[in-house]
């Protein structure tokens, strides 16, 4: 295979392959390589709607071979590191590639880890989360056998994808529990690590709107540390009055959690 690339692209995932795709348009014949190790694409914004009951997981996971852009390369490979004093890459194959332009395009990393507790759980004993091709599933099976309650949707206070998807299944499951009539049964709590409803004023106006229409209870600055799901129970670290971190908890009937994120690893291991 050829090894140099005017432009050489990590990741063909819904960045990779769209910035491929308009190079090509703008400039047909321009050398391209993607790297990416991972036979399957996921059209991950429609998890939200699998776990609200309107999606079928399956029709969110494609094959990737039908999506790298005609006239690009595609190299089944992982980038291991970066040696851009030689405007190249190494593979985990251990192959190398070289570039005039590198665009670095791997997405984010789920760091399931760190709540404690949220990995042996997570799919089971009424916790779920949409960040997962496996269990979004779950989130759904969890609304619709919804009969009233406590309902916990918690976010991060890391950068995470899609800003929106931790507080979008909550007001999707309130929708459902109203048609259903038993909304008024359900105390739905959104403890998250941020400080708004939603960083952009305007739609926040809007949002806080849907909060109290729904009697969503909120807990802002509130990070999650613990998810136990054995006793069903969510502990987070939030500040007092007087500006120290203090642990609260809720029980719960059912959790919607959002992990934690952060630059891949070997991003990380780069700069
Ligand atoms: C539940 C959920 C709901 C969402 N809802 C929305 C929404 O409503 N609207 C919206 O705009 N966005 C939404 N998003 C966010 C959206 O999915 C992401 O913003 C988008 O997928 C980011 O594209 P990306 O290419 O940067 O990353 P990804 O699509 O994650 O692709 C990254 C690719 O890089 C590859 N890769 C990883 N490591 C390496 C490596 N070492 N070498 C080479 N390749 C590597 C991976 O295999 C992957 O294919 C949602 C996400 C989730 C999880």
């Amino acid at each position: 295979m050829n090894n140099q690339f005017e432009v050489l692209i990590v990741g063909g995932g819904n960045a990779g392959l769209s910035v491929a795709a308009q190079l090509l348009q703008n400039k047909s014949g321009l050398s391209i390589g993607i790297v990416e190790p991972s036979d399957k694409h996921y059209y991950q914004p429609a998890w939200t709607l699998v776990g609200a009951g309107e999606f079928d997981i399956a029709d969110t996971e494609k094959n990737e071979k039908d999506y790298i852009p005609a006239g690009s390369t595609w190299i089944k490979d992982a980038v291991a590191t970066f040696e851009p004093e030689q405007n190249q890459v190494t593979c985990k194959s251990g192959a190398k590639y070289t570039y005039k332009i590198l665009i670095v395009a791997p997405g984010i990393q789920i760091d399931w880890q760190k709540i404690k507790g949220l990995s042996d759980t997570l799919g089971k004993n009424e916790v779920s989360s949409n960040y997962s091709f496996d269990i979004a599933p779950y989130t759904w099976e969890l609304i619709k056998n919804f009969n009233g309650g406590v309902a916990v949707f918690t976010n991060p206070s890391t950068a995470i994808k899609c800003g929106g998807a931790p507080h979008k299944i909550m007001y999707l499951a309130c929708d459902y529990w109203r048609k259903k009539g038993i909304l008024d049964q359900c105390e739905v709590h959104y403890v998250s690590g941020a400080g708004v409803i939603f960083g952009v004023k305007e739609y926040a106006q809007t949002l806080e709107k849907v909060v109290a229409d729904n009697h969503i209870h909120t807990h802002f600055g509130a990070n999650t540390v613990a998810i136990d799901g054995k006793s069903k129970t969510v502990v987070y670290e939030q500040k007092n009055a007087e500006g120290e971190i203090v642990q609260k908890s809720l029980n719960f009937d059912m959790c919607h959690a959002v992990p934690p994120q952060s630059a891949p690893d070997f991003i990380k291991k780069a700069l």
